[in-house]
């Protein structure tokens, strides 16, 4: 009698009675987990007539309990990971930014310039660099202290990613020099963003520490491939262009000539 067999299992005891072969792993209880493998198979005469079945029950709880550690262990290496991936993508970020103003920061021009230039080569398109530095800083920074310099620099960054299109660049190329890549843009109407990012900056007044501050900025302009035809070509074509603005009384901006 199946029941009477199967006393000590009655969560199998419908099971057992079925009459087909079977072969399953059964989670009887949860809370103290007790696992077995059940595999019951029929005897049968060759008229069809049924003679006995065979009933084999494994504890496999020690498996099933280490199986089930396998996945804990397995989600907490994926929530690791996750994590691990997050900080590298903010690393990333860090690395590549500048911290006061957000602005790209000059380590990461070293990889973008010589692709950008070669790729307005192979588009016959041209690219041209906006190198930009306010005149006077050190005497913001003295006259005012250097917080007031740093809120003058970020007051600059943002005039600047505010005229960045999709497709340029803007960096901090050093203390409170601003640089721009901008792909597809030939000289005069890089002239014309630079004259606008000029204006902003010059009507702007930064208010610290209830003084009213303002200030101005030089730039000079050079593009690929009349003036360069390389990165360190066409940086100094854009310095050397910022230098003759400087050397014209500043706030203005120059082409490289
Ligand atoms: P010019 O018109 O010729 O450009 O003169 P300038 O005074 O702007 O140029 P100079 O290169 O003599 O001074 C730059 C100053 O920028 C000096 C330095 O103390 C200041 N500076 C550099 N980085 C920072 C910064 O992150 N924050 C602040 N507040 N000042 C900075
Ligand atoms: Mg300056
Ligand atoms: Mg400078």
């Amino acid at each position: 009698d199946i029941e009477f067999a199967m006393a000590a299992w009655p969560g199998l005891t419908e099971l057992c009675q079925q009459t087909t072969d079977i072969h399953k792993e059964i989670l009887l209880n949860q809370e103290a987990p007790l696992c077995v493998d059940v595999r019951i198979s029929h005897f049968n005469l060759p008229t069809g007539q049924a003679v006995g079945k065979l009933i084999v029950i494994s504890n496999i709880t020690k498996r099933y309990k280490a199986v089930l550690t396998l996945f804990e262990v397995n989600e907490e290496l994926q929530k690791r990971y996750d994590e691990i991936a997050a900080l590298q993508a903010q690393l990333k970020e860090q690395a590549i930014s500048d911290a006061l103003t957000g602005l790209l920061n000059r380590h990461h021009l070293g990889e973008t310039l010589p692709k950008e230039i070669s790729r307005a080569k192979r588009g016959a398109y041209p690219l041209t660099l906006i190198m930009l530095d306010i005149d006077g800083f050190k005497q913001v920074n003295d006259m005012y202290g250097h917080d007031a310099g740093d809120s003058m620099l970020l007051t600059l960054g943002d005039i600047i990613s505010k005229q960045t299109r999709f497709e340029d660049f803007a960096y901090r190329y050093g203390g409170e020099e601003f640089l721009l890549i901008l792909p597809g843009l030939g000289i005069d109407k890089a002239i014309q963003r630079a004259e606008k990012i000029r204006q902003l900056f010059e009507t702007f007044t930064l208010e610290h520490e209830n003084k009213f501050i303002s200030a101005t900025l030089s730039a000079g302009v050079a593009t690929y491939p009349q003036h360069g035809k390389d990165q360190d070509e066409l940086l100094r074509a854009s310095d050397q262009a910022l230098y003759a603005a400087k050397a014209d009384g500043r706030n203005c901006i120059r082409g490289f000539s």
